[in-house]
């Protein structure tokens, strides 16, 4: 078995080295004050990576989808209506989420490969004269598309219509490697996992609570332990868990976003922006398709490519991991076997991308697709070279 190669999946994304061994840690009294010079530096790198002054930060043992549970489940009730947009197999679990727990959740259907539609939500925001709707689910980067939801638009279609819902936001595949703005875009609950943006292993649910979100757990209902958020702040009172802390998960978060903020949020996410261009052009140079619709809605954290008619996306990503050791995402539900994914978010840089194109172009080559050998690679090479490098990223490790 190989382990050389980086990885292609849009999560678990690669880990740097220093990262992966701060996450190696002797047992220490989670107790003890050692413990509160972890965990602070790490919820209050999280805030400055969701640029939020006063997002209240909590961190479960869990992972994104326990973050959902928690943004749930400490501000809803049974029977309240959420609004919520189902373009993805990402969107379609958190409605499932929802039903289970018992809310009603106003669906937009929208075709996958499409953005969430503001206007639909501004049309059916406007129409909720008594707000029955009490929470608005966007999520931010639809992981099995490769779409980018543009959430400042969703605050606008929410405050034209003067509705006081909160805003829920998964941001799993988009927080640490995309813009997101919690303050700015009036966030109440932002929703991350540690194995995607923050480059750790899975492990950890990250959530950032707004004060009105906080305000919301009086009348909430819906049974809460173990993400109960009122517990998990006592503890953080006493620089403690309610129960016991993943520590060395923690560690690795205070080196992941001090690894961040060094680089300068700016410029992690010119390089993922950079990185995704390139691959982008070697999509267009196999004279492939993205499954996002419109360059308005491009991912810069996961492509989602669409294989010619006659052949099985699925494929790809099994011959690549065969024979080359290299993983790819495959399409998930109403997309599998339509597309593949290659992931370019976390730790990665230009070169490593080329390594990925090059990979994903020997293999469908190996399928017999009519794709010229070097195309993409070329494409996305001469791209890179002319537009910087993703240097910062070596600086800052
Ligand atoms: C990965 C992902 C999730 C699920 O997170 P887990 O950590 O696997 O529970 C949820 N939403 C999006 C957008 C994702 O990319």
């Amino acid at each position: 078995m190989s382990f050389q190669n980086p990885v292609f999946i849009p999560g678990p994304t690669n880990m740097p080295e220093a990262i992966r061994k701060a996450c190696d840690m002797p047992t220490i009294d989670h107790r003890s004050p050692l413990f509160g010079q972890i965990l602070r530096p790490a919820r209050s790198g999280v805030q400055q990576v969701i640029k939020s002054t006063d997002a209240e930060v909590f961190i479960f043992p869990s992972t994104g989808t326990g973050g959902w549970e928690t943004a749930l489940t400490n501000t809803l009730s049974a029977g309240d209506t959420v609004l919520a947009a189902r373009n993805g197999m990402f969107s379609h679990r958190w409605i499932d989420m929802c039903e289970r727990h018992g809310l009603n959740v106003e669906i937009v259907e929208t075709p996958w490969g499409h953005g969430i539609p503001a206007d639909r939500y501004a049309d059916i925001l406007a129409a909720d004269k008594t707000h029955q709707i009490k929470a608005v689910l966007a999520t931010h980067n639809e992981t099995a598309t490769g779409v980018t939801s543009d959430i400042a638009a969703i605050r606008r279609a929410m405050d034209a219509a003067r509705h006081p819902a909160m805003l829920f936001v998964d941001g799993v595949s988009s927080i640490g490697s995309m813009d997101f703005r919690f303050d700015a875009w009036g966030v109440d609950v932002a929703v991350t996992g540690s194995q995607k943006g923050f480059m750790l292993p899975a492990g950890l649910a990250i959530v950032g609570f707004s004060p009105k979100a906080m305000e919301a757990r009086s009348t909430a209902t819906l049974p809460r332990t173990f993400f109960d958020v009122t517990d998990m702040g006592k503890g953080y009172a006493a620089n403690a868990y309610p129960y016991t802390p993943a520590v060395g998960l923690l560690n690795g978060l205070a080196l992941a976003t001090e690894t961040l903020l060094s680089e300068g949020l700016d410029n992690v996410f010119a390089r993922h922006h950079r990185i995704a261009t390139g691959v982008r052009a070697a999509v267009g140079a196999w004279g492939l398709k993205l499954c996002a619709a419109t360059p308005n809605v491009y991912s810069d954290t996961v492509s989602a490519i669409m294989t010619p008619e006659g052949f099985n996306a699925t494929d790809v990503v099994t011959l690549a991991a065969e024979k080359y050791g290299v993983a790819f995402g495959t399409g998930l539900g109403a997309v599998a076997g339509k597309l593949f994914r290659i992931g370019h978010l976390g730790s990665m840089t230009d070169v490593m991308a080329l390594s990925g194109i090059a990979t994903a172009e020997m293999c469908m080559v190996d399928l017999g697709m009519d794709i010229t050998l070097g195309s993409g690679v070329a494409a996305a090479q001469d791209y890179y070279r002319g537009n910087g490098s993703t240097k910062s990223m070596m600086d800052a490790a």
